[in-house]
């Protein structure tokens, strides 16, 4: 048997220390069978796959061993009976202490949210609960959380629970490691709901919250059935100021900071644009799409709008990224930023989600299309594409095959490419191109003088 901090070793080596971070399994001290990750790793030969493989296996290892979650919701009484087991009397309420005896009385959903200060994905996941938490008590919804510490000492469970507003089950090593096995956590952060009448529960409550903040309550699989309709339905209905505007908010705003009504953008065809200022491939997409945007709007008028929805880090960032832009924006502190990206699916960035006159999608893809044909694609529809892939091919038709110009020694050939600088003007180039195979000279079909 290879101990745990091996493992970690033998991954590090390979630079696959991300995938960590995002499971943020923890490893025992050596190994035993209490992790049953570990247990898969340390007792199987998949450890000599990892030692001396690609990145793809050590991912299999991953998703292999995603833990198997319990699919209902499972009663109060199993985790105070538990508590009770290991003598426990009362829970910690900042310097308050809650009976057992009486916690939970009250018809209360209540989550365990299993967490440590030495794991970096709960450090960044539990602010966001914070906040969520905050949220649900303000508009009345009955929460509680209770953390169950997985740090390695005293001082981490007390540094971890002055950022939290909740109860906390005193620190106890082997009774949260008791409280991990009855409630099968096997990574961390993890949340379990209880007193949700033997409800399916979503199996990755801490994603959903990450796709849908507070929306996510009460975490059960019918919830997220729910959100997945209602965003299909926003992708698909037609309807631009369900997808821009939210409850409190019907306006967009502009790179002078004013605000734009989301209605006005009604029957309009409107680029989603996900972007940001730090990304620099964004930043060359920008100047083509500014380039259409601005054609479109002297021969278009306002037929054609974009609107940022950045990825942003900050709002100094998104101040600084909206100004130097002529178009429209989602306001930073907004839900709605995340919700698109959610909504269409957005996994890199530079994209362009182009939505028609009517609300529904277009195109996904409207990055391709603005790089490869710019305004001249405008509405962005199927059919203007294809009449514009005609009309290239009829332009090549008309042209030779070869030819010999008299400024090049060689013979050019025709070719098609996505972009060029022609080396007799200058200047970019498009599509259709005449180029020497021996040296890298580019002429524009234009700028050919055939030799006689
Ligand atoms: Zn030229
Ligand atoms: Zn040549």
């Amino acid at each position: 048997m290879i101990s745990a901090s091996s493992v970690v070793y033998s991954v590090r080596k390979k630079m696959v220390v991300a995938i960590f971070d995002v499971y943020c399994i923890k490893f025992p001290e050596t190994c035993s069978a209490s992790s049953s990750f570990s247990h898969i790793i340390c007792s199987s030969n998949i450890l000599a796959c990892i030692s001396r493989t690609k990145f793809s296996q050590v991912i299999l290892v991953v998703a292999m061993a995603k833990p198997d979650y319990q699919s209902k919701s499972l009663p109060l009484w199993d985790f105070t009976t538990t508590l009770a087991s290991h003598e426990v009397e009362f829970l910690l309420s900042g310097e308050e202490k809650v009976p057992l005896a009486s916690f939970g009385e009250e018809k209360t959903i209540i989550c365990l949210f299993f967490s440590a200060n030495w794991c970096r994905p709960c450090q960044s996941f539990t602010p966001k609960l914070v906040h969520l938490y905050n949220r649900l008590r303000t508009i009345g919804k009955e929460l509680e959380i209770v953390f169950v510490s997985l740090d390695h000492d005293y001082d981490g469970f007390n540094a971890n629970l002055k950022s939290m507003p909740w109860i906390a089950v005193p620190f106890n090593v082997n009774l949260h490691k008791k409280l991990c096995e009855r409630f099968r956590v096997v990574r961390i952060p993890s949340l379990v709901p209880l007193n949700l009448d033997g409800q399916s529960v979503e199996e990755d409550i801490i994603g959903l919250i990450e796709d849908y903040g507070e929306d996510a309550f009460p975490f059960t699989r019918k919830r997220r059935e729910e959100l997945k309709a209602l965003d299909d339905s926003k992708r698909q209905g037609g309807k631009i100021d369900q997808l821009l505007a939210r409850p409190g908010r019907d306006y967009v705003v502009a790179s002078n900071g004013g605000k734009i009504l989301v209605s006005e953008l009604v029957g309009k065809t409107v680029g989603l644009y996900f972007g940001a200022h730090w990304c620099p491939p964004c930043r060359a997409f920008t100047a083509q799409l500014v380039e259409a945007y601005k054609q479109l709007r002297s021969s278009r008028g306002g037929c054609f709008e974009v609107v940022l929805v950045s990825s942003d880090r900050d709002q100094k960032e998104f101040d600084v990224n909206v100004g130097g832009m002529p178009w429209l924006a989602v306001p930073f502190e907004d839900q709605t930023r995340q919700d698109l990206c959610r909504i269409f699916n957005i996994k890199a960035i530079p994209a362009l989600v182009l939505i028609g006159p009517d609300g529904k999608p277009i195109s996904t893809n409207g990055r391709n299309i603005i790089t490869l044909y710019g305004a001249k694609a405008f509405p962005f529809t199927q059919s203007s594409i294809e009449e514009i892939e005609a009309s290239l091919k009829k332009e090549g038709d008309l042209l030779p095959r070869q030819i010999q110009d008299i400024k090049h020694e060689h013979v050019l050939k025709l070719d098609m490419a996505k972009a060029y600088v022609c080396d007799y003007c200058e200047r970019q180039g498009k599509f259709w191109v005449f180029s020497c195979d021996a040296c890298d000279y580019d002429l524009h079909p234009t700028c050919v003088e055939e030799a006689c």
